[in-house]
């Protein structure tokens, strides 16, 4: 029985510079706070918040950890690259957390690595951790034999990725065709605006002011997981279903009502 559900907030900087375009600080976009209140009306558990997980749970090899678990090849189980260029780039990464992009890590490893930086008498099951990261992560597909980034990998500590939100269900299809058409005529990506206002569907985009209200799912997902050992719900518009598409994510997480009627009964207010 999970009697406490620990969050920990993702990164943030203090304050965006007006050089910095934007790029990785979800400051104020992401508010475990208010993923946790939303969370504590739904179980019978307490729930509390806690800063970084990365600086909270900080081991000497932890920057090791995080090199052997880069994902180097979309098709490419193994994993890692621990020469020291790239554990120093993990180093500076856990230090100045703002996101550098496009590294992508096997989540079972960091989810591994994270367990052992769990204090011994923290690491049962009755207290579940959810690690808020700012970190692209990825699960292994043995059927299609490539990685498939994630929003959540569910376990202890349960870790919900930010980017993954953005990343990991499938944006219509007619994005990726804007965004090539686009590439073909400039050589170049279109700002993410013009993709917007000329792809027809939703989604979510980075820094989405909907972010925060799209994770409160993910995180419940973590602890219905290892309270009744059940992963995802199949019922679409559920929060507990593991949308693959954008417009699922959205009917899911952001839509009335929160619920299929089963878990309606568990967690509806
Ligand atoms: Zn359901």
């Amino acid at each position: 029985m999970v009697d406490r559900v620990i969050c920990y907030r993702p990164p943030s900087t203090i304050a965006a510079t007006e050089t910095d375009s934007g790029s990785g600080t979800n400051d104020g976009v992401v508010d475990v706070d208010a993923i946790a209140d939303w969370l504590a009306a739904r179980i019978d558990a307490s729930v509390s918040v806690r800063d970084r997980f990365l600086e909270e749970h900080r081991t000497d090899d932890l920057a090791e950890r995080f090199a052997e678990a880069r994902v180097t090849s979309p098709y490419e189980r193994d994993t890692g690259n621990t020469m020291l260029g790239t554990i120093r780039y993990e180093e500076r990464a856990l230090e100045n957390p703002d996101r550098e992009g496009g590294v992508l890590y096997d989540g079972g490893q960091i989810q591994r690595t994270l367990n052992s930086a769990l204090p011994a008498d923290e690491r049962g099951l009755e207290t579940l951790h959810v690690a808020v990261l700012d970190r692209a992560i990825g699960t292994w597909g043995a059927h299609d034999g490539r990685w498939h980034k994630r929003v959540n990998v569910l376990g202890q500590p349960a870790l919900i990725s930010v980017p993954g939100l953005y990343e990991a269900p499938a944006k219509p299809e007619v994005y990726y065709k804007e965004k090539q058409r686009h590439a073909l005529l400039s050589g170049d990506a279109p700002p993410r605006e013009v993709l917007e206002n000329q792809v027809d569907g939703e989604f979510l985009v980075e820094n989405d002011p909907r972010t925060t209200d799209a994770l409160k799912g993910y995180v419940l997902q973590a602890y219905h997981y290892l309270q009744r050992g059940e992963a995802f719900c199949d019922r679409e518009g559920c929060r507990l279903y593991n949308a693959h598409y954008h417009e699922g994510l959205i009917d899911a997480q952001l839509r009335d009502p929160e619920f299929c009627s089963e878990h309606a009964r568990l967690y509806g207010t």
